[in-house]
């Protein structure tokens, strides 16, 4: 993409109503603007972003066995009333009534709505288990949106539904997502910590919150270091395995938000391995039973022939709020620093005098001959100064930064710049393509 022809408002002050960074960043950076409180439109840069995201979630979901499906936003209330849940969501819910005046929503989950689906279709245990998933919009009407995609009204979640015969089979289900939770995340660059949340009534174990740890985080968190440094990328795994004691090996260390902390067991921790921290909640997943089967008759036939009501889990993680809170984890003064796998393009190419001919045809050179090895190049054609030029590079953080001017070239070199370290290296062109496309 050439600069000269991308659609990016970059702001050069500060936007006043943003509180942290991320949500500032990402207004100056112009990925996203609001169009009323807590809805944002996605620009072409904070929306290369939100698709890279979603294709990891996509990925990860998948590789667990788990089937997309695209359910609507809308939905309709009287779905709600069979759950229970219509009168019992309160404000949070988007209320909406249509030409003949039937009760209508828009979902801000879908429970209700996937449990209507399993239940119209599946009929016998010979079809379970079952875990489906979709990406979508959903809206809920925070008493105070804030934080900027952090905190929104309208916000992309990715959304799992399990469906077993028992609770065995749920806990098989609930280990998978967990598994691949932890994957996700890492891809993204993340350290995500799983603690274990609220059950209701319900009870139980199976509940987790998986929680960013960023400064800037609405929740205080306690855990044990050997989480933030274990990588679960660094282990294999067999989705089709019995994953419990994997998922054991997690749980067994402390990890805790404030609701259910044990200040006791956190200090029983040799000093250097207490970790206290703020954390963003990443992702939620949650087994609870019968508790929509039940009242919405979602049975199937069992062995014996006789009605089994399914055993439902659910896990989301909140797409649209990853993005700011991978900003959150990882910028600096000048700007945004992408981890390499949701960068928005792979490298900045600065041409620091457009004017020039020769730069212009080295320029050209590399940015076909990077393309053609498959990488995405945003390229600064425009005639701006060298340090305005920089300025936006740092701000939109791409993670490599190509610069070549008149002075380098006359020497046969050009500038690579490591947007993470700032380390620089001289070199020539062909040595930087190497090192990019290698
Ligand atoms: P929170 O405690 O932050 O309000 P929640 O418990 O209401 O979240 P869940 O219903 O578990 O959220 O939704 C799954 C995920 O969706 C959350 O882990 C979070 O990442 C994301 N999410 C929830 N609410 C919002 C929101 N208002 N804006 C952006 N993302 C959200
Ligand atoms: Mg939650």
């Amino acid at each position: 993409m050439r600069m000269s022809a991308f659609f990016l408002p970059v702001l050069k002050e500060n936007p006043s109503e943003a509180q942290i960074v991320s949500h500032r960043l990402m207004l100056r950076a112009g990925m996203i603007r609001q169009a009323s409180a807590g809805i944002y439109s996605w620009l072409p840069l904070g929306f290369k972003v939100l698709k890279k995201i979603e294709q990891i979630v996509r990925e990860e979901q998948d590789a667990a066995g788990c089937q997309e499906v695209l359910m609507p936003t809308i939905q309709s209330a009287e779905l709600w009333r069979q759950s229970g849940r219509y009168d019992d969501y309160g404000k949070e819910m988007l209320r909406i009534t249509d030409r003949h005046e039937r009760e209508m929503l828009y979902g801000p989950t879908n429970e209700e709505q996937i449990t209507e689906i399993f239940r119209e279709s599946a009929k016998s245990y010979r079809e379970l288990p079952k875990l489906l998933y979709h990406i979508q919009w959903k809206f809920r009407d925070e008493v105070r949106p804030r934080f900027g995609v952090m905190r929104g009204r309208e916000f992309l979640m990715k959304d799992a539904y399990s469906f077993d015969l028992d609770e065995a089979g749920a806990r098989r289900a609930y280990n998978k997502m967990f598994i691949a939770y932890l994957r996700t995340y890492a891809r993204l660059g993340l350290k995500a910590i799983p603690m274990q949340a609220d059950t209701g009534p319900i009870g139980g174990d199976l509940s987790h919150e998986f929680i960013v740890l960023a400064e800037t985080g609405e929740s205080a968190v306690f855990c044990d270091k050997a989480l933030v440094d274990r990588d679960p990328l660094a282990e294999a795994i067999d989705m089709d395995s019995d994953l419990q004691p994997m998922v054991n090996s997690w749980t067994a260390r402390y990890a805790a938000t404030e609701e259910k902390h044990d200040e006791a067991r956190f200090n029983a921790l040799p000093a250097e391995r207490q970790v206290a921290a703020r954390g963003i909640e990443v992702g939620h997943i949650f087994y609870f039973g019968t508790k929509y089967s039940k009242p919405m008759n979602a049975a199937v036939a069992g062995p014996d022939g006789q009605p089994v009501t399914l055993h439902m889990g659910s896990y989301g993680i909140g797409v649209s709020r990853l993005v700011g809170a991978i900003i959150e984890a990882s910028h600096d003064d000048a700007g945004i620093i992408w981890p390499d796998a949701v960068a928005p393009f792979n490298v900045a190419l600065i041409n620091l005098k457009a004017d020039d001919a020769a730069c212009r045809a080295a320029c050209d050179d590399l940015y076909a001959k990077l393309k053609a090895a498959g990488l995405d190049v945003l390229y600064d054609d425009t005639e701006e100064r060298a340090g305005a030029k920089f300025a936006t590079m740092d701000l939109i953080g791409l993670p490599w930064q190509l610069t070549v001017g008149p002075r380098g070239l006359k020497s046969g070199v050009v500038e690579l710049k490591r947007r993470a370290t700032g380390e620089r290296h001289e070199l020539s062109p062909e040595a930087a393509l190497a090192k990019l496309v290698g």
